[in-house]
């Protein structure tokens, strides 16, 4: 998302609205499928730029005890403040974007906060009924 400076009137918020691709978003076990949503209001002063984003997307994570794909929906708000000199004619927020998104990644995803996980012995999914090396 990049926000033009010039056509962007001083101390008055403006609202933006834009459905990013997402790139380079993928870290291990975890997926970006859908467009990013992200709303924008943006405030341009003399000399900074306050951005308040709202952004919503679909990521597809990998269960770190059971290993099942789940789909979760990663909603963030956030602000980003830019310093603006009159030389710049627009202000590129994809990085900034990115980074906040992956920050929001949990370190262990979970298909459920009650997720049995696999055996150890076995391998089973035990969240699917108990496997025989449960009670030995
Ligand atoms: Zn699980
Ligand atoms: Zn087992």
């Amino acid at each position: 998302m990049k926000i033009d400076l010039n056509q962007f009137p001083e101390a008055q918020v403006i609202e933006l609205r834009e459905l990013e691709q997402p790139l380079d978003l993928e870290v291990s076990g975890i997926k970006i499928l859908s467009a990013i949503e992200i709303k924008a209001e943006a405030l341009k002063l003399r000399d900074n730029l306050d951005v308040k984003i709202d952004l919503k997307t679909m990521a597809l994570m990998q269960c770190s005890r059971c290993l099942t794909n789940t789909e979760v929906i990663l909603q963030k708000d956030f602000r980003l403040d830019y310093i603006i000199s009159k030389h710049d004619s627009f202000v590129d927020l994809s990085e900034d974007i990115r980074q906040e998104i992956i920050l929001d990644y949990p370190l262990k995803p979970l298909c459920k906060s009650s997720c049995k996980g696999l055996c150890v012995k076995c391998g089973k999914n035990l969240n699917e009924g108990d496997c025989k090396c449960v009670s030995v």
